[in-house]
C-alpha cells in the first residue's frame, strides 16, 4: 500500500514534467520545420527571381522540400505561407522564435 502511494506521488510529480517536456520537444521540432520552410521559401524566391511581396504557397515550395512534402507540426498545427518576406507561421506555435537566435538572419 505504501509502495502504491509512493509510486502515485512520484507519478504526480513526474507526469506534468513529462507533459511539459513533450510540449517543449514538439515546439522545438516545429521551430525547425519553420526554419526549413523559411530557408526553402527564400531559395524558391531566388531561383524564380520573385520579389519580396510575391505570394508563396506550400505547393510552390513542395518540390524543393525533402520527400517533396510539407513538414508536419508535431503539435498538430498547420503551416501558413503568405509572401516571400513574411516568415511562415504555425497555427499552434506561431512564428519562429528569433530570441533563441536559431532563426535570426545571419
Ligand atoms: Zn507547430
Amino acid at each position: 500500500m505504501i509502495v502504491v502511494a509512493i509510486i502515485g506521488m512520484l507519478a504526480a510529480v513526474a507526469i506534468p514534467n513529462l507533459i511539459q517536456a513533450r510540449k517543449d520537444a514538439a515546439k522545438k521540432a516545429c521551430q525547425q520545420n519553420l526554419n526549413t520552410l523559411e530557408t526553402v521559401m527564400q531559395q524558391w524566391a531566388v531561383d524564380r527571381q520573385k520579389s519580396d511581396n510575391a505570394n508563396v504557397s506550400g505547393d510552390d515550395i513542395k518540390p524543393l522540400l525533402k520527400n517533396k512534402k510539407m513538414p508536419r507540426c508535431p503539435g498538430g498545427g498547420s503551416y501558413t505561407l503568405t509572401t516571400v518576406d513574411e516568415p511562415p507561421t504555425c497555427s499552434v506555435h506561431g512564428r519562429m522564435d528569433t530570441e533563441e537566435g536559431e532563426a535570426a538572419p545571419k
